[in-house]
């Protein structure tokens, strides 16, 4: 199905995300993670892309894993460290595994700035556009309401938003973020630019508080004080933090279903058990 129909049916909607393999070794541990999460019904899940394409057909793999349980996949799919004709055996790969719906991103610069590829896509919106000449596919991208580190100006980024949006995109997702406030203005501000398509956002149980901050670290995200105290003070309780962070998720997701946010993506670090308690604090709220 795709996701797009998914999105506008009107109704709440809760995805979730995880990581393939880096080993091929791994893939039976990471075929159980997406078994335990299709197991909580969501309503689509996403799987992520290795930064420098080496595991891009354990993304495929896993997407048709997830597809086998009965739950509709989206594949990432980043461009940078690509070439465009590996881009094509890619969605040919996955339109014969039937999966109809890919988040197109550009991926992390390489640090040494040396493009594998030689450097054939500088944007997500060029993959965008290729997958929508390809045909077929439902296409997503990716959004960042605190703006994107490589964008000084948050009005830019917006703008950059628009164009990728208008190369053919049918959804977005959100980056992180642990205050609704931003998420809020962001709304406004694409709807002020013309961005109209669903926007479905991505909140991440903390569990780890090094591993939050790092991840905050590398991509501009704000700890809004009242989190911040909370990762501070359960940083050394591993159990204690889990807690603390299932409820702050489950928390931020009943504030922005209550104000009309209808698409929430989970980010579960392939962590079935903290996708089913968040899934269970929302049974009443997300399948009423
Ligand atoms: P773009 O949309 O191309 O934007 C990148 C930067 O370029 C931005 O600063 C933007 O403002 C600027 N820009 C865009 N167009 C122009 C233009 N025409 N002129 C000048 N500047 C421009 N990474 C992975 O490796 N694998 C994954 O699976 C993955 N999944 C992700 C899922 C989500 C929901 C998110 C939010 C991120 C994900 N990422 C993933 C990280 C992502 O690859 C990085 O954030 C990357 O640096 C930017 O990708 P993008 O698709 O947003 O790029």
């Amino acid at each position: 199905m795709k996701i797009s129909e998914i999105l506008n049916s009107g109704k709440v909607t809760v995805s979730c995300e995880l990581f393939p393999p880096k080993k091929d070794d791994d893939i039976d541990r990471v075929k159980e993670v997406v078994r335990g999460i299709s197991a909580l019904k969501p309503d689509f899940m996403s799987v992520t892309y290795g930064a420098g394409g080496g595991t891009s057909k354990n993304t495929t793999r896993i997407a048709s894993e997830i597809q086998s349980c009965g739950v509709t996949a989206l594949a990432h799919l980043t461009c940078v460290s690509s070439t465009k004709e590996e881009v094509g055996q890619i969605l040919s790969g996955l339109k014969e595994q039937n999966i109809e719906n890919i988040l197109a991103l550009r991926g992390d610069i390489p640090k040494d700035s040396v493009f594998p590829s030689g450097g054939q896509y500088r944007y997500a919106s060029e993959l965008v556009r290729q997958i929508r000449e390809y045909g077929g596919f439902c296409i997503g991208a990716a959004c960042y309401p605190e703006g994107h580190v490589e964008c000084a100006r948050r009005e830019d980024d917006i703008g950059y938003l628009k164009e990728k949006v208008d190369s053919g995109c049918d959804f977005l997702t959100t980056q992180m973020f642990f205050d609704n406030n931003i998420l809020y203005q962001f709304l406004y501000r694409i709807l002020a630019k013309g961005i109209q398509i669903p926007v479905v956002a991505g909140i991440m149980p903390v569990t780890n508080s090094s591993q939050i901050k790092r991840i905050c670290a590398l991509s501009g995200t704000e700890l809004p004080p009242r989190f911040k105290a909370i990762v501070d003070k359960f940083a050394d309780k591993p159990a204690a933090m889990k807690q603390a962070g299932i409820a702050y998720a489950t928390e931020q997701i009943i504030d922005l279903i209550s104000n009309g946010v209808n698409a929430i993506h989970l980010y579960t670090m392939n962590k079935p058990d903290i996708a089913a308690k968040i899934m269970d604090n929302l049974s009443e709220i997300i399948r009423p």
